[in-house]
């Protein structure tokens, strides 16, 4: 069976152990041919929601959706989410996920960006009140900057260079959970703010320049080239694979009594870049070294989440070791 198949049927599992379904929900997702917003695409659509996809496919791709679009209970929607969108249908929850996400396009699409976690989470925020739909926004640990507090909890507001490279990222996701926290008391909007932390796993954009850190070193690695460490390497990332942080995002999703409130959804193992790099050499049995380059700027030193509102509010940590969840990427990476 292939990864995205046996990972798929390990979240649902897990959900259903859980008491969560979203069956009969009709669910609009933004940014659904992207990475995370693919993978809720298919637990939900497996869970026979009626999941409407929203996206403009310039950084998701039509390859991750493409096995739904013949469904019933599928619809696909190409739209740029930063321009008005009417939505007739009625609409059960919201999950608005489109924005690029990769450091290294920020100084390539700095305003698409910015339109997207600002017009895109008002025009979502529109389509929420419109009906009364609960309303998920994808936020980041970027809101933290370069964290001073590590544990990072969601009371930290933050360390954020509004006028450097990652500031059109940081500051509109900023801008985003304003907008999202305005609609909450302004017209009682049932909201729920995830900060989600680096994750990875199956689906990652690997394509040379943009691609995250885990994806570019895994696809170093497998065809032998040198693996590109910014920096000593020393800096800090905590990684989650992508079943757990899915698994967390709808735990926020479906209880109820949450309205308002934001959470953390990230791993609290730290690994130093250069570990991962050594990590991923030895499991791919590659014959790479390591270059290092520029380390790029405002790039934050550690990351780390407090997770403790996650645990106790619901019920959910990461269960995925690094190094488990690194060779399941790498065999899809393998079979892709
Ligand atoms: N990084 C690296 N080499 C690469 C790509 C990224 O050393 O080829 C580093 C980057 O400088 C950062 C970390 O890996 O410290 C995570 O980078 P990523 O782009 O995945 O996301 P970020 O967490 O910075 O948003």
């Amino acid at each position: 069976m292939d990864v995205i198949k046996k990972d798929l049927k390990e979240l649902k599992k897990r959900l259903d152990k859980a008491g969560i379904s979203f069956e009969d929900k009709i669910v609009l997702i933004t940014g659904g041919a992207g990475f995370l917003g693919s993978w809720l695409c298919d637990i939900l659509v497996e869970q026979n929601a009626k999941v409407l996809c929203l996206d403009n496919l310039l950084s998701g791709k039509l390859e991750n959706i493409k096995h739904h679009l013949n469904k019933e209970n599928f619809t696909f929607i190409e739209h740029d989410i930063s321009k008005p969108i009417d939505i007739d249908k009625k609409v059960d929850i919201i999950f608005h996920f489109a924005s690029r996400a990769s450091p290294l396009e920020f100084d390539k699409f700095p305003i698409q960006i910015l339109k997207a976690n600002t017009l895109g989470t008002w025009i979502t925020l529109g389509i929420a009140k419109k009906h009364r739909a609960r309303y998920i926004f994808a936020s980041t640990s970027e809101v933290y900057g370069d964290a001073q507090v590590i544990p990072t909890p969601e009371s930290y507001n933050g360390n954020v260079n509004p006028l450097g490279i990652r500031g059109c990222y940081d500051e509109s996701k900023r801008c985003g959970e304003a907008f999202v926290m305005a609609y909450h008391r302004q017209h009682s909007l049932d909201t729920r703010i995830v900060r989600i932390f680096n994750t990875y796993g199956p689906r990652m954009r690997a394509e040379g320049y943009y691609g995250r850190v885990v994806p570019r070193f895994i696809s170093q690695a497998l065809s032998n080239k040198p693996l590109t460490v910014f920096g000593t390497g020393e800096q800090t990332r905590s990684f989650t694979y992508v079943i757990d942080e899915i698994e967390g995002i709808l735990r926020l999703a479906f209880f109820d009594n949450l309205s308002g409130e934001v959470v953390n959804i990230g791993n609290n193992e730290e690994t130093k870049i250069i570990d991962l790099a050594n990590l991923i050499i030895k499991l791919t049995n590659s014959s790479s070294g390591i270059e290092f380059h520029p380390l790029p700027k405002d790039d934050p030193r550690r990351r780390c989440p407090d997770i403790s509102k996650a645990v106790k509010l619901l019920g959910w940590k990461p269960t995925i070791k690094l190094e488990e969840g690194l060779k399941r990427t790498i065999k899809w990476f393998k079979s892709s």
